[in-house]
C-alpha cells in the first residue's frame, strides 16, 4: 500500500429497502466507524434513501455519501431526472460516474460522461470515475488501449488542480457481480498503466496523488491481496458492500 489514503466505495445499486438501508449505514458506522482514520468510506445508497443514510452516518467523521448518477442540468423539464443540488440537499459530498452499468446497460456515452464529471465536479462534489474493459476486449489484449480511451474521454477538459477531488476506479466488466476477480499482477498491471497514462496528461507528481481503486468481485477474502499492490489505493465494491460485516472485511484489509 502506497502513501495515498485508501478508499472504500460501497455501490448498492437498486438494493435494499429503506429500513435495510438504515441498518447496513448503522452497521457500517458501528463496524467501522474506528477505520476512518486510516481509509476514506463511501456509501452509494440507491436515490430515495440517501438522506436516511446521510443521517445513519452524520455523527460518524470519515462515511461519506454519495450519488450512483445524477443529470448534468441544473433544474427544468427533465422528467424523472435528479439535480446535484437535490443530491447535495441529502447529503452527497460524492458521486459516481461513468460506472459500467451505466455505460453498458443503460447506454451511457463518453460524451455525457464526460459532461457529468464536469457537472459534478462544478458543483462541488468529489467524483469517482469507473473506467474497465469487457471480456471480449480483454481477450483482444485490449485493456489499457480501454481504460486509456475511456480516461481521455472521461477526463477532457480537467484540470490538474481539479485531479484533486477526482478518483479513478478500475472495473474489468467481467468481473462485476461476477464472482470473477482479476488476479492481483494483472489488476496491479491496470492500474499501473492507469497512473502512467494519468502522468502522462498531469505529469508524475499529479499522477502519485490521484487514488485508483479496484473493483470486481472483490471481497474480505481477496482484499488483502489485492489492496497490497503498490497502485492499488482502494476498492468500489459491489455484492459485498450490502452486508455490513464484509464490506468492513473489506475496510479493515485497507486498513492494514
Ligand atoms: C461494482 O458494482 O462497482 C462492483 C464492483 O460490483 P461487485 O463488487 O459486486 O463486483
Amino acid at each position: 500500500m502506497s502513501t495515498r489514503k485508501a478508499i472504500i466505495g460501497g455501490n448498492w445499486k437498486m438494493n435494499t429497502n429503506r429500513s435495510g438501508a438504515v441498518a447496513l449505514a448503522r452497521g457500517v458506522a458501528a463496524e467501522s466507524g474506528s477505520c476512518a482514520d486510516s481509509v476514506d468510506i463511501v456509501l452509494f445508497p440507491p436515490f430515495p434513501y440517501l438522506s436516511d443514510v446521510a443521517q445513519a452516518v452524520e455523527s460518524t467523521s470519515g462515511i461519506g455519501v454519495g450519488a450512483q448518477d445524477f443529470y448534468t442540468e441544473p433544474d427544468g423539464a427533465f422528467t424523472g431526472e435528479v439535480s446535484l443540488a437535490m443530491l447535495k440537499d441529502c447529503g452527497c459530498t460524492w458521486a459516481l460516474v461513468g460506472h459500467s452499468e451505466r455505460r453498458h446497460v443503460l447506454g451511457e456515452s463518453d460524451v455525457l460522461i464526460n459532461a457529468k464529471l464536469h457537472a459534478a465536479l462544478e458543483a462541488g462534489l468529489n467524483v469517482i470515475l469507473c473506467v474497465g474493459e469487457t471480456l471480449d476486449q480483454r481477450e483482444a489484449g485490449q485493456t489499457d488501449a480501454i481504460n486509456f480511451a475511456q480516461l481521455s474521454y472521461g477526463l477532457a477538459g480537467v484540470s490538474a488542480e481539479q485531479m484533486s477531488r477526482i478518483v479513478i476506479a478500475y472495473e474489468p466488466v467481467w468481473a462485476i457481480g461476477t464472482g470473477r476477480t482479476a488476479t492481483p499482477d494483472d489488476a496491479q498491471n491496470a492500474h499501473a498503466a492507469i497512473r502512467q497514462s494519468l502522468a502522462h496528461k498531469y505529469g508524475q507528481t499529479i499522477a502519485e496523488t490521484v487514488r485508483i481503486q479496484y473493483g470486481g468481485s472483490m471481497k474480505p477474502g481477496n482484499a488483502s491481496e489485492l489492496l497490497s499492490q503498490p497502485d492499488i489505493d482502494g476498492g468500489l465494491i459491489g455484492g459485498a458492500a450490502l452486508k455490513a460485516e464484509s464490506f468492513a472485511g473489506i475496510i479493515t484489509a485497507a486498513a492494514g
